[in-house]
């Protein structure tokens, strides 16, 4: 599996597993985290989850998940912006260890830039990371000037991802974002990689047909290939757990990739940060 280092030197895989509308309904639980555990044995040992998803059923569902190899996994979540005051923040994170049902989170990351000075938040993250209970910490949902502001508080070293919209048809980021990213050597996190199963063109049928791929699979290929980028799709169906770690081996060529440049244009101009 390839990796991606963060900031501060943490190596993840590049292809994690995300979590948005897992542990919605107790019957597909098991499911859910049958479909978490094929994609840890395939080597996606990185899950995003937050406290929105599900109320925090979600968390529950990655607990579960990780019960007996926890310490192979790297667990990103997320706390609500209406949340992140100083103490909120504390409160939030113990309640996403009890459900996640470890002692520590990875990577803690601020939702979207919400009502609570980010000086509060940053000094929240700061004394959850002294106390072990989170490994590092960043945001999601920031575009560059929110960064920047964010920099100015956090310091460089102050935030590990920022985890973001982006596939095919929501390019934006390449505008501005990611080359700022790329400065700093940090990754982002690319969510919803597969635009929640809606991307169809014909020109991803017919590159997945040359390479004996799905058209999913050709569009998050097209994601990974960016070195800057870790993308998390979410797949609750084993079969999609599968695709998805085949489609870190696809190769795009410089002609699929200026055919599919055609249909979905790199941005010509600054785009707002577009969000789901
Ligand atoms: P996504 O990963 O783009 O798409 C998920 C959908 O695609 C599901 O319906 C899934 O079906 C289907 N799918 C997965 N693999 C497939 C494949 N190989 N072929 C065909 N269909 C496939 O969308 P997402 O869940 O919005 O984004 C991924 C993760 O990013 C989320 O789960 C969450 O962890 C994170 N996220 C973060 C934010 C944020 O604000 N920070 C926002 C959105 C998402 P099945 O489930 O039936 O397999």
């Amino acid at each position: 599996m390839r990796e991606i280092n963060f900031p501060d030197g943490r190596a993840v895989p590049a292809l994690g597993l995300g979590t948005w509308f897992m542990g919605e309904r107790a019957a597909s639980r098991a499911d859910e985290v049958r479909a978490l555990r094929i994609g840890l044995d395939h080597g996606m040992r990185l899950i995003d989850t937050a406290e929105m998803y599900a109320d925090g059923g979600a968390e529950e569902v990655v607990g579960d998940a990780v019960r007996d190899c926890r310490d192979d996994v790297f667990i990103v979540s997320k706390v609500l912006p209406h949340n992140a005051s100083r103490n909120g923040t504390a409160a939030a994170c113990e309640a996403s260890l009890r459900r996640l049902g470890t002692d520590r989170i990875d990577l803690y990351l601020l939702h979207w830039p919400g009502p609570h000075p980010m000086a509060e938040t940053v000094a929240a993250f700061e004394e959850l990371k002294a106390a072990g209970k989170i490994g590092g910490y960043g945001v999601s949902n920031f575009d560059v000037e929110e960064m920047e502001a964010w920099e100015r508080t956090a310091g460089v070293a102050g935030c590990q991802t920022d985890q973001v919209l982006y596939n095919l048809s929501r390019r934006g980021i390449e505008w501005d974002l990611l080359p700022w990213a790329n400065e700093r050597n940090m990754p982002l996190m690319a969510y919803s990689p597969l635009e929640q199963g809606r991307l169809r063109h014909e020109v991803l049928d017919e590159i997945g047909r040359q390479k004996g791929a799905s058209a999913a699979q050709v569009a998050l290929a097209w994601v990974l290939r960016n070195p800057g980028v870790i993308a998390i799709p979410k797949a609750s169906d084993p079969e999609h757990v599968r695709a998805n770690r085949a489609a870190l081996d696809i190769e795009l060529d410089d002609e699929d990739v200026s055919l599919l440049n055609r249909v979905f244009p790199p941005p010509d101009a600054k785009r707002a940060l577009e969000v789901l």
